[in-house]
């Protein structure tokens, strides 16, 4: 049986043998009481590094953007994101079921980003029968504009638009660090006008678990009574934040070698008919079917031992990651050109 070559996300990685070392040698204490030196020690590294005064740890990604909607909310105001934005299609409708907020989705241009004359124009005027519009969500890189990184003068002028109406902005940079690589950018710096930011441990990082989410001591404050509200206060979480410590040491070089996989492996499908990939600015290769279906494709890559997830009704995303090595993207390209072989379309 051949090794399974598994893209379906950059959450598959798994912590090797160096990371698991630092998990079990980790010093630990009970987080919720503020005793845990590991988790202490993550959180202010991690505000240093994306250059916000403090920080959270949290499980999830998907629990980091809920806690800051929360935070920089009230019940009843008004939410603006992109309509391809992972808040608004994959947290099942937490801002609006838990923060009670109201999502307003502008459409994502397909570099992931929304026009700034839109963005001014959806902040609603005091008025009382409006709701009170009171954050902005952006997204870097964009999940489902095919990991684009967005530039920092986009993002400048969009926090910009948002904060000359008194509109916080929140950052999901779930793969804030893809976007450093891919922009040569500081993550601190993409995250300057931002006033929280997000990032999982979880994906390029190759961590287990876990998302730190940054912004100001009162801020966090407040994100940190949220977290407990969500039931996500962990107590010896030092075991996890060891982790995090690790991958911000050591993996945050692997991130540019991620990159160069994923050109090549949309270089793979765009030898082919069947198959219309992006351009990979990072991590995430998104390859559009022309031919065949989705589900016929994904079971012939699965019957070479390729794993890769569907991505909408004509599409597939492939994400490269810290298991992944370019041996694995070249074995990649031969099983690639069997499975086209056995679909024959
Ligand atoms: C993965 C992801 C999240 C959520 O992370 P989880 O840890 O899976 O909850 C949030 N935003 C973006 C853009 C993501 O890609």
């Amino acid at each position: 049986m051949k090794r399974v070559i598994d893209l379906r996300s950059d959450t598959v990685s798994k912590p090797g043998p160096e990371m698991r070392r630092a998990m079990y040698e980790a010093e630990v204490g009970d987080d919720v009481f503020g005793d845990d030196p590991t988790v202490n020690r993550l959180e202010a590294v991690a505000a240093e590094v994306m250059g916000k005064e403090a920080a959270l740890f949290v499980p999830s990604g998907t629990m980091a953007n809920l806690v800051a909607v929360l935070a920089h909310t009230r019940p009843g105001d008004e939410l603006i994101l992109g309509d391809e934005s992972h808040i608004f299609n994959y947290e099942v409708s937490g801002a609006a079921r838990i923060a009670n907020v109201q999502t307003h989705a502008l459409k994502n241009t397909p570099e992931g980003l929304l026009h700034p004359a839109e963005v001014a124009a959806a902040v609603r005027p005091p008025n009382i029968h409006n709701p009170v519009t009171s954050l902005l969500c952006l997204e870097n890189t964009h999940n489902r504009c095919g990991g684009a990184a967005l530039p920092v003068t986009a993002m400048d002028e969009l926090a910009g638009v948002a904060h000359e109406r008194a509109v916080k902005v929140h950052l999901d940079g779930a793969r804030i660090f893809n976007a450093q690589a891919a922009l040569g950018v500081p993550a601190a710096r993409i995250a300057r006008d931002c006033d929280s930011v997000s990032f999982c441990l979880s994906k390029g990082l190759g961590c287990p678990v876990g998302s730190v989410l940054c912004g100001t001591p009162a801020f966090v404050e407040l994100a940190r009574r949220n977290r407990k509200m969500l039931g996500g206060g962990m107590r010896q979480a030092g075991v996890l934040a060891a982790a995090g410590l690790y991958a911000l040491e050591h993996n945050v070089e692997c991130m540019a070698e991620d990159h160069a996989n994923a050109r090549r492996l949309a270089d793979t499908f765009r030898s082919y008919e069947a198959f219309s990939p992006n351009v990979p600015q990072t991590n995430i290769v998104v390859v559009d079917i022309v031919r065949g279906s989705v589900s016929g494709w994904l079971e012939a890559f699965a019957a070479e031992g390729i794993l890769a997830v569907a991505f909408g009704p004509r599409r597939i995303r492939f994400v490269t990651h810290i298991n992944i090595s370019a041996e694995d993207i070249a074995d990649v390209a031969v099983r690639v050109k069997r499975a086209v072989l056995a679909v024959a379309v």
